[in-house]
């Protein structure tokens, strides 16, 4: 049964609820509404103005309308007053085909006819840095391999653990918390679930995490490569199907563990990867993590090519060991909900037709990625990558309307990006 909205604020202590909703690179967008005014508002929805926000709409459009899905309440944990509430956007009575939660809703329940189920858990790798932008906060935090530094990890102990007691109290069974490869940078990591549990989750986790930084002074953030020298932010997501309770990728006969219907599931993804990208890895920056050159630490950790291979973190698709597989492409720009529904999309597409994904590598791909043939490489930028998402059969039958939309408003950002002259083409061409 659906949460009444006005008793759990009643029970909860709740005065104010955020309804709020992802738009289409991301950002989230809410009304802050007294519990008081609930009732009305879960029936039809919060109005906003669609086109003030990233869903390519016209000023002219009709009213848009939020409408929250009660089961996504959050009492924030460092506001309990406050009632996160995720939405799903209406217009016109109608769903926002290129909405994203609406979107993955509408492939969740698609797979769902079929009887499967997509369960996935996010790694969110991001930096702590100071308010103005300028670099990591702390200053100690020097060393030129600082993955698991523990004196690090421990002098932003107040940070990690508030935000890790929060997933704690709100159920979702954080596990480990780390020091990332580059200075200033931290990964917590909770249990998978359902892929539209875990895209609440996900949003939930940056805006949480965003905001305790900031109560601590500090700014965190999960752009791609903030910085040219260091280990750039992933968001790997490790995938597993389900039917009746069961794990279709578990299969204790292969020598990985993984069925039959995981290698077409990576083969479907394999097909798609470049224009999985488009939305994986979402701007500009993105393509300066996939595509750099060796940090000081001595790897990026981050794929530059279509593979897939056993528990070696040099490819884009890892089988650290039975029943599921990591996804390493995304990074921390990707929008949570569109993740889940490429994975989905792709992943099913594989599934339905047998893709197969070839043989594994069992290489390491930046010293010896080059010695194989045929192998593709990911797109080195994020115009090649919308090239390809416009040619994909696949994303465009499976994603539907919100593929022209996302490609116009992407287009116009890379136009905006090409548009831009940089210090580095001055200082290398002004005297040509
Ligand atoms: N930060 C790396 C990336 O950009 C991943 C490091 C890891 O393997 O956790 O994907
Ligand atoms: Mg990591
Ligand atoms: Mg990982």
């Amino acid at each position: 049964m659906t949460l009444d909205l006005e008793q759990a604020a009643a029970e909860r202590g709740i005065k104010y609820f955020l309804i709020s909703y992802t738009d289409l690179f991301g950002t989230q967008r809410a009304k802050l509404v007294p519990a008081a005014a609930i009732r009305g508002m879960a029936r039809d929805g919060a109005g906003f103005a669609g086109f003030a926000t990233w869903l390519d709409m016209s000023p002219a459009d009709p009213d848009l309308f939020a409408v929250p899905d009660p089961d996504g309440l959050i009492a924030l944990p460092w506001k309990p007053e406050v009632g996160w509430l995720p939405a799903d956007l209406r217009m016109a009575g109608e769903p926002v085909a290129q909405a994203p939660r609406t979107l993955l809703k509408r492939l969740v329940a698609e797979a769902a006819r079929d009887g499967l189920s997509l369960k996935t858990g996010v790694e969110c790798e991001f930096f702590l840095i100071a308010p103005d932008g300028s670099g990591p906060a702390d200053a100690a935090d020097r060393q030129v391999k600082p993955c698991y530094d523990q004196s690090a990890l421990m002098r932003r102990y107040d940070v990690i653990t508030e935000i890790c007691d929060a997933m704690l109290a709100l159920g979702w069974g954080p596990y480990q918390n780390d020091h990332e490869d580059a200075n200033g940078q931290f990964e917590m990591n909770w249990d998978y679930a359902d892929a539209l549990v875990t895209a609440d989750r996900h949003a939930f986790f940056k805006y949480m995490t965003r905001s305790i930084a900031e109560k601590h002074g500090l700014r965190a953030t999960f752009m791609p490569k903030p910085f040219p020298d260091l280990t750039g932010s992933g968001c790997h997501a490790h995938v597993s199907l389900w039917r009746d309770g069961r794990n279709l990728f578990a299969d204790p006969a292969d020598p990985l563990g993984l069925s039959q219907a995981g290698y077409h599931v990576i083969g479907g993804i394999m097909q798609a990867a470049d224009a999985m990208a488009a939305i994986t890895n979402p701007t500009v920056n993105s393509y300066k993590r996939l595509n750099a050159p060796r940090t000081a630490s001595g790897a990026t950790w981050a794929p530059n090519t279509v593979t897939y291979t056993g528990n070696n973190r040099t490819h884009m698709i890892r089988i650290p060991d039975g029943g599921r597989f990591e996804l390493r492409l995304a990074d921390g720009a990707v929008n949570p909900y569109l993740l889940q529904a490429v994975i989905l999309a792709a992943g099913l597409d594989g599934l339905r037709h047998g893709r197969d994904p070839g043989p594994r590598l069992d290489l390491n791909m930046y010293t010896h990625g080059h010695t194989v043939e045929g192998v593709k490489r990911l797109p080195l930028n994020l115009l090649d990558a919308l090239r390809a998402l416009e040619a994909s059969p696949v994303l465009n039958e499976a994603l539907g309307a919100f593929v022209p939309s996302y490609l116009k408003l992407k287009t116009e950002e890379w136009n905006a990006y090409a548009a831009h002259l940089t210090q580095w083409e001055r200082d290398t061409t002004l005297d040509c």
